[in-house]
């Protein structure tokens, strides 16, 4: 992962982009750099390390007020991380930033080489600037569709082409980009905590789409020029969510928003003592013709997925296989007509979980997507749609967007249960309210955050692993709150 935005408008774009460089630092990188369009040319800053370093780099240079520039930050994948190897990457005309993994580089670069072009990094990006500046003659688009149709691998691409700075392009396959819509400006960005300071309403660029960004329009192209009609979504969550609200980092922030998220999720799939939710594109009648489950996801999500085969298959009685998902797409998996995949993800973007999914869908087995991200490329892709309403998580460990994942599997379950008889009324009435109580459990645990902390300390070794000291965090908080018995503790030394 690493991060794209972009700024089209009528203020500087620097401030814009740094900041939205800034939010986008939880999906790590080790370089980060900027392209400003100015009158006469593109001016390129880049520069290995944090963020700050940039900043400093160009606080020291006598900029022209630019309207339209491009940022990113680097998580280096081919050639180590240094000044060079940084984005962006310029090609005569062709100035791009680049998300992702060019996997034919090395081939398109001797054919590159062979028409005179020199590279001066070691990246797989460096290539596709050239690329498309070696199509470009007056038109970007086509430029961009040629070389689009010889690379293989992942991408979502800023470009600036040099006689045309009035416009962004961007490209993708495969890696996340959206399209924030302003007032006379629009912006580019690889997630939406970038562009909420300054828009709600966004379009989430597919595979093999071309946006065309103007500082009072955004067209949306396919690879046969064709207009595109994209739906304009609205973020459903505010900038403050994206802040740390006093909390010394997001993952604390999280762990203590849990009782709030999982209410929110419960709100739109439980009622007080009863179930809400309903699987679209699923009939009962279908749901009772399932013989295997196979859920599908990455990291802790494919952990939630291991407390969901535990819950459905002792209360469903339905076999359940969990996958990683880079796992199950190399291999060759079984798959009946009559089976359901479930795919888990917290950002839906998860790029070895929607291969997954495609795998599925071309075998015609019904996809249920279990997502946090509204309207992300897994959303979108799969049959049917359960959101976990967490809210935007930040933090690369995952916490209440796990939770909330496991929230939805036991409804789900529930639900599973009642269509396969599993479940008298009243255990059902039961199991809804237990879970209904959830969120006021949590709290109180969390209340204990100061004597946990104290208890912590004193059995902290510098060698413990971190989660193993949370979750043993956990086991006395609830051994303590909930009065639970036989907790045993995982310590290492
Ligand atoms: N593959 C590119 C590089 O190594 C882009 C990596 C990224 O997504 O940050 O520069």
């Amino acid at each position: 992962m690493c991060g794209i935005v972009g700024y089209i408008g009528n203020s500087n774009c620097v401030n814009f982009i740094l900041n939205g460089l800034k939010h986008l630092e939880y999906r790590g990188y080790d370089s980060a750099g900027i392209a400003i369009a100015e009158k006469n040319s593109v001016k390129i800053f880049k520069k290995c390390g944090r963020l700050k370093e940039l900043e400093n780099l160009i606080k020291n240079v006598n900029l022209e007020e630019s309207c339209c520039g491009i940022g990113h930050t680097r998580w280096a994948t081919h050639g180590k991380p240094n000044d060079l190897n940084s984005h962006p990457h310029k090609k005569n005309n062709v100035t791009i930033v680049h998300n992702g993994i060019i996997e034919n580089y090395e081939k398109i670069k001797e054919k590159l080489e062979e028409k005179k072009y020199k590279f001066k990094s070691q990246t797989d990006s460096e290539v596709v600037a050239a690329l498309i500046d070696s199509y470009y003659e007056n038109s970007p688009v086509d430029a961009i569709i040629n070389a689009a149709k010889g690379i293989k691998g992942s991408y979502a691409l800023g470009i600036i082409f040099k006689d045309k700075k009035d416009t962004i392009y961007a490209v993708k396959k495969n890696s996340p980009l959206i399209i924030g819509i302003g007032q006379n400006e629009n912006f580019l960005a690889s997630d939406i905590p970038a562009i909420i300071s300054k828009t709600k309403k966004y379009i989430v660029l597919e595979k093999n789409e071309i946006a065309i960004l103007k500082k009072d329009s955004v067209e949306i192209l396919d690879f046969n020029k064709n207009k595109i009609e994209k739906e304009i979504l609205t973020v459903n969550w505010d900038v403050e969510e994206a802040e740390k609200k006093g909390f010394p980092h997001y993952m604390l922030k999280e762990i203590f928003e849990q009782p709030e998220s999982i209410k929110r999720c419960f709100e739109k799939i439980l009622s007080n003592d009863n179930l809400k939710l309903e699987i679209e594109n699923m009939e009962d009648e279908n749901i009772k013709k399932i013989k295997k489950i196979h859920i599908i996801a990455c990291g802790t999500a494919m952990h939630a997925g291991l407390i969901g085969k535990h819950l459905i298959e002792s209360f469903v009685r339905i076999p359940v296989e969990v996958d990683f998902a880079s796992e199950f797409r190399y291999k060759n998996p079984i798959l009946n007509k009559d089976d359901l995949v479930i795919l888990i993800s917290q950002s839906g973007e998860t790029a070895d979980t929607l291969a997954a999914l495609q795998i599925a869908k071309k075998q015609k087995i019904f996809t249920l997507s279990i997502v946090n991200v509204v309207a992300s490329s897994i959303a979108r892709q799969a049959d049917s749609v359960i959101y976990t309403s967490s809210g935007p998580e930040i933090a690369v460990a995952s916490t209440k967007a796990f939770t909330s994942q496991i929230a939805v599997l036991a409804t789900l379950t529930l639900k599973f249960a009642k269509i396969f008889g599993k479940l008298q009324k009243e255990s059902l009435i039961e199991y809804c309210r237990i879970l209904n109580d959830m969120p006021k459990i949590i709290e109180k645990v969390l209340k204990l955050d100061d004597e946990i902390l104290k208890y912590a300390k004193t059995i902290y070794k510098k060698k413990d692993v971190f989660f193993i000291g949370r979750e043993l965090d956990y086991c006395l908080a609830l051994e303590s709150s909930l009065k639970l018995k036989e907790i045993s503790y995982i310590h290492s030394e």
